[in-house]
């Protein structure tokens, strides 16, 4: 992605996006680390805590699968099952517990009809297009040099990407506001387990603010090309 940028005027804006980013991914490994070695009080694992919920919920039927990766959960709004990965699955930590509840809170945000969510879910073809698209830009612009088309082009496509980015993150901290209140409630989670939990949540969440901030900047970086065009 950023490889086309990198020669072009303004490279100097993706800078704090890669810093914050690099500083997100290590905070979240550091504190995924320590969480899942400390366990719940309870010992359930992952899947039990996500199960509890859904069934309290009203969603008894909605299937919670294994899936092979390293932090790959996720809740699957088409196929309206959870997936966590085998370490959060099986694993009984504060750290799992507090994965598969926030995956939980996803489906929970699809049944109370969430309003970001459903946007969410609305933008990822468009989404997906312009990921698509990018590429095939960022390599003409390799070899061609960004014209003024390419810029506009560009634009556009950072524009859809930076708004999905920007919708993501109450999709994602309202999952996760969801996901205390229900492992809370149902007792899952002790009074003096919920500062733990919280910070591998807001470790997650802080990932998808780097990646808006990323794109947000790679976005300006093209409007101030193409401004710089204009005057030219
Ligand atoms: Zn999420």
């Amino acid at each position: 992605m950023m490889l086309g940028l990198i020669i072009a005027d303004y490279w100097w804006f993706a800078i704090p996006g890669i810093l914050l980013g690099l500083y997100a991914q290590m905070k979240l490994s550091s504190t995924y680390n320590k969480y899942c070695r400390i366990g719940n009080a309870r010992n359930i694992s992952g899947a039990e805590a996500a199960r509890e919920i859904l069934d309290a919920a009203g969603l008894p039927s909605m299937p919670v699968n294994e899936v092979g990766g390293h932090l790959t959960d996720h809740y699957d709004p088409m196929k309206k099952a959870l997936f966590l990965s085998s370490e959060n699955y099986h694993g009984t930590s504060l750290a799992a517990v507090g994965v598969a509840a926030h995956e939980a809170g996803h489906a929970l945000q699809h049944r109370a009809s969430y309003t970001w969510l459903h946007l969410r879910m609305a933008m990822v073809p468009i989404t997906q297009f312009a990921s698509m698209a990018w590429m095939g830009i960022a390599v003409l612009g390799m070899f061609m040099g960004m014209s003024p088309k390419l810029l506009g082009i560009a634009i556009v496509i950072f524009t859809v990407l930076a708004l999905f980015q920007l919708i993501t993150l109450p999709v994602e901290y309202d999952a996760s506001r969801r996901a205390k209140e229900q492992l809370f409630r149902l007792g899952l989670v002790r009074e003096d387990e919920r500062p733990g939990v919280s910070k591998v949540l807001n470790a997650a969440a802080l990932t998808y603010v780097a990646a808006l901030v990323t794109t947000a900047l790679q976005l300006l970086q093209f409007i101030m090309l193409a401004r710089d065009r204009d005057r030219s």
